[in-house]
């Protein structure tokens, strides 16, 4: 396990000078705080000699339907929830996925980026990773044929392949609605689970519907991961994985081990949270206000940028992917950016092999608008500096080498 050699640098960012378009922090200034703090009240008077109790390993039941409820609406609707393990976010549910499915040695096959902290899960559990190209509609089908294809000739078949198909973390980019069940059909061929992480469904930000879960359509084929992170309050910690029965057996041991029980406290309260608030209306909100807050970043990318940067149109979800005009180091600006008074993640994090030394991710969901646009032109005149520096001495300085970090959690 590495710490993140930029770990330092975002303690600085951190200052209210920076404006931060580093951190993957849901805006969670915006709940009704007094409606939280009553029910939770309410909890503690109605419930607390449950809710302070040790619970299942496999989570609450009552949340366990909702969670149910939640997932239909991007077309899994035939989910019980006995096969529903909740975990503490769905970071640990990846974690108990790899930790079930990986030994050490084995190849996982992920998207190129990818989602930083689900490399360093791959690293503590000495899997091998191996990236599989994407373009503006997601992973390409054939290139993870290929991929799968390659690696089964070289006597180390994938074991799994993960992926964020939907709002990508960290490039901001959506497999197509044509490419889903290609996808699918390519991992079941192979014989290769496929693990859908999906935090930002919920966060479509173009057009009244969510996207179809991967899962929708393939129930056996497919572990699928979901957070209340992003839609309701990461400080929760409650997430979960929907499994094939077999595979959510050994989940539920795998929970056992790791935590005894998830925290019921938590658990009931975002149940109840679900149950008794207009939660549905709040998430419309939500989405206004991250659409806003993409707007006005895209808006300033347009107007700032220099020629010869490039950058994603999300759809939804929290993250723009920057590429820089070549000869640029996304790592080595970073220093000169936080002078300037904006952080970003250095897209070196987000691969296992190196790449990403010419990309950036920026996030629009925590600053408020005036800030965003702020940021993006306070990193175009860095960038424009850059190249004048480039074209006067040559290339920026060689950062070190990229491989798999562990980011500080407001980087997550
Ligand atoms: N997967 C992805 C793609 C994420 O972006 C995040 C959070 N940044 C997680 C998983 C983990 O979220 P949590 O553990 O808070 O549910």
């Amino acid at each position: 396990m590495v710490a993140s050699e930029v770990r330092a640098l975002f303690s600085v960012a951190s200052r209210p000078e920076i404006v931060s378009l580093a951190g993957g922090m849901p805006n969670v200034s915006a709940l009704p705080m007094d409606a939280v703090g009553a029910l939770m009240a309410e909890l503690v008077a109605e419930r607390g000699a449950v809710a302070l109790q040790y619970g299942s390993a496999q989570g609450d039941p009552g949340l366990r339907e909702t969670i149910c409820r939640v997932m239909a609406a991007e077309g899994i609707d035939d989910a019980s929830p006995d096969d529903v393990v909740v975990t503490v976010g769905s970071q640990q549910a990846l974690d108990l996925v790899t930790r079930v499915f990986v030994d050490p040695g084995d190849t996982v096959v992920t998207e190129a980026p990818t989602y930083v902290t689900a490399l360093g899960v791959f690293a503590a559990y000495q899997a091998d990773v191996v990236h599989v190209t994407m373009d503006e509609d997601g992973v390409v089908p054939e290139a993870l044929a290929e991929t799968f294809a390659r690696l089964a000739r070289a006597g180390r078949p994938a074991k799994l392949f993960y992926t964020v198909p939907t709002f990508q973390n960290p490039a901001g980019v959506t497999l197509s609605e044509e490419r889903r069940p290609r996808v699918v059909e390519v991992c079941r061929r192979a014989g290769v689970l496929l693990v859908e992480d999906n935090p930002y469904g919920l966060l479509h930000l173009d057009g009244d519907e969510p996207m179809r879960a991967l899962r929708a359509d393939a129930p056996a084929d497919v572990v699928y991961l979901g957070s209340f992170s992003k839609t309701l309050a990461p400080g929760l910690r409650v997430g979960w994985a929907l499994a094939p029965a077999a595979v959510r057996e050994k989940l539920v041991l795998a929970a056992e081990s790791a935590m005894l029980s998830h925290s019921v406290f938590n658990q009931l309260a975002v149940d109840r949270y679900l149950r008794t608030q207009p939660w549905p209306e709040q998430m419309r909100d939500f989405r206004e206000m991250y659409r806003e807050r993409r707007g006005v970043m895209l808006d300033a990318l347009e107007k700032y940028m220099p020629p010869g940067v490039s950058w994603t149109r999300p759809a939804g979800g929290f993250f723009v992917w920057v590429t820089l005009p070549e000869g640029l180091d996304s790592k080595a600006m970073l220093p000169r950016a936080i002078q300037s008074r904006v952080a970003y993640v250095p897209g070196t994090g987000f691969f296992a092999d190196g790449g990403g030394r010419q990309a950036m991710r920026l996030s629009y969901c925590y600053p408020p608008p005036e800030r965003i646009h702020d940021g993006v032109r306070l990193l175009a005149d860095v960038i424009t500096d850059e190249l004048r520096l480039r074209e006067t001495f040559g290339t920026s300085a060689p950062a070190d080498s990229g491989g798999p970090q562990a980011p500080g959690p407001d980087q997550a």
